[in-house]
């Protein structure tokens, strides 16, 4: 939850940007990051193992069921889901709570099911849908990472579908036609929902 502003008012903003797999969430949101260093982006906490070339509490806290059922009991999450019906995925609130309380920019980068969490219990937040410029062009992204089997690929575009189809529940849609285009558009909205 937000703390009330105490002495001074603060330019903080929470955005959250969801979208299909495969189009771009990561890169769009790691380019914001690079070019405006006082965003925080949200480091999530998931059951998934790494994949070669991830850091641990760079591009995932990775815990185990254990520590994320643990995690859940102690009220340390913002909003946590199940992903692709496999892993669990979620958002440790502490060090959201106290980048809003230094008055900066909040990132969450995550899937459909935890923006609309993060709507009900934060009403401020500010909810961007990314969209692929075309479906085939989604697919094509998909399938060119190679980091998925065609089963999980199958499974994934199935989840893609149902959350194209809700888009409209967004408060912004985003196209990732180009990636630092539409990265300069997220920050216009982060800029513009701050306060
Ligand atoms: P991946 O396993 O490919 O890194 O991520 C799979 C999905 O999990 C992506 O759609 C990503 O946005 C979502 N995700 C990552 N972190 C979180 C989180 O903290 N909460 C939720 N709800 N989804 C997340």
């Amino acid at each position: 939850r937000f703390p009330e502003p105490v002495a001074r008012p603060v330019r903080s903003s929470l955005v959250v940007l969801a979208g299909p797999t495969a189009v771009g969430k990561g890169t769009v949101a790691a380019h914001i990051r690079e070019n405006n260093p006082d965003v925080m982006l949200s480091v999530s906490a998931t059951t998934r193992a790494p994949r070669p070339g991830e850091v641990d509490g760079v591009h995932y806290h990775f815990v185990d069921d254990a520590e994320f059922d643990r995690m859940i009991a102690q009220d340390e999450l913002l909003e946590w889901a199940t992903v692709h019906g496999v892993h669990r995925y979620g958002t440790p609130r502490g060090p959201i709570d106290r980048a809003i309380n230094e008055g900066r920019p909040v990132l969450l980068e995550i899937d459909m099911q935890g923006a609309f969490q993060v709507r009900r219990s934060e009403p401020r937040a500010s909810l961007v849908f990314l969209l692929p410029p075309s479906w085939d062009e989604l697919v094509d992204r998909l399938v060119g990472r190679g980091t998925e089997d065609e089963e999980e690929r199958a499974r994934r575009l199935r989840t893609a579908r149902t959350e194209l189809a809700a888009q409209g529940e967004f408060d912004h849609r985003v196209v990732n036609d180009e990636v630092g285009r539409a990265a300069d558009e997220v920050v216009n909205l982060m800029q513009a929902s701050a306060r």
